[in-house]
Formats: C-alpha cells, structure tokens, sequence
C-alpha cells in the first residue's frame, strides 16, 4: 500500500481535479498552470514525482518522463480510481491532512481561541479541533466545513456521508 508519504504527483493541466480530490486524500499533487507540458515533465522528473497527464502522445513530442501514468478516463472519479488502483493508495491515513488549495499539511491548532476572529461563534462552541493551513491561513474543522470545502471545489466524495441540517 502506498501512503501519502511515500508518492508525489505531478498534473498536467487537463486532470486537476483528480489533483484536489488527491489533496483531499492527503496526497502532495502539484499543477502549475503557466508551466507548459515539457516544463511539467522535467519539474516531475527533478523533485521526483509520477507525472499524471491525459496527453496520450507524452513520448512522441516530450522530453522522456522518469514515471508518468497516461490517464484514458475523462471524467475525474474515474481517473482517481485508476490512480488509486495502480498504486494501491491508502486512502484513510491522510483524508483531510492538507490544504487543497495550497498542497500544505494542515497544522493542529493546540487552543481554538487563536481562531476566535477567523470562525462563526456557533463553530467555535460547536467543534474542538481545528487544523489550519500554514500557508493561506485557511480554518478546517471536521464535519460539515471539510464537506462544504469539497462542494466548493466541485468534489463530490465517494461514500461520503449526506450532511445534516443540524451540521450546517
Ligand atoms: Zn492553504
């Protein structure tokens, strides 16, 4: 089985979001939208990472990717499927780790009165754990606002429980 510390993803332009939903499961998935796809290749291929692309010409025209996987589905679930198949991913130990935005591991935040300014006053008295981005600043909290955070970015979870009313 493969953690999130053992992989890193490199995604080309077309798949990225199978780049968040990897985000969400804790992965370290970089994109970079001004990098053209050679440019892509050689970043993967100097810090390391598989590159994820749904360019199915990748060794005709590019500089030769050290480890790239060739994506067939379009639809992101699908492809997250093959990617997770392919490398057996954990997908437990690292759900909800890091910020989607930034690809950062989230920190614990050790007294919910440092986020005081940045939550609704019902969240605060609501939840006890927060983990925030080091990068963007942005306040996780279990529950509803992961599942919210994940309706945002267009990501529907596979399983993922409906929330409640009362969880708003
Ligand atoms: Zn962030």
């Amino acid at each position: 089985m493969t953690t999130p510390k053992d992989i890193l993803f490199e995604l080309d332009h077309m798949v990225i979001k199978l780049g968040k939903y990897l985000r969400v499961l804790g992965y370290d998935a970089a994109w970079n939208i001004r990098l053209r796809t050679h440019e892509l290749i050689l970043k993967a291929n100097r810090e390391g990472r598989w590159f994820l692309t749904r360019n199915l010409q990748l060794s005709d025209r590019y500089p030769p990717a050290h480890r790239a996987m060739i994506l067939r589905p379009e639809d992101p679930l699908e492809q997250l499927r093959a990617v997770c198949a392919r490398f057996e991913l954990d997908l437990q130990s690292g759900l909800f780790t890091k910020c989607i935005r930034c690809n950062i591991v989230l920190e614990d935040v050790p007294d919910k009165e440092q986020v005081r300014s940045r939550v609704h006053p019902h969240v605060l008295e609501q939840h006890d754990r927060f983990t925030r981005c080091p990068h963007c600043g942005t306040v996780f909290w279990p529950g509803s606002h992961v599942r919210n955070t994940c309706r945002k970015q267009g990501l529907s979870l596979p399983g993922e429980r409906r929330t409640s009313n009362a969880d708003r």
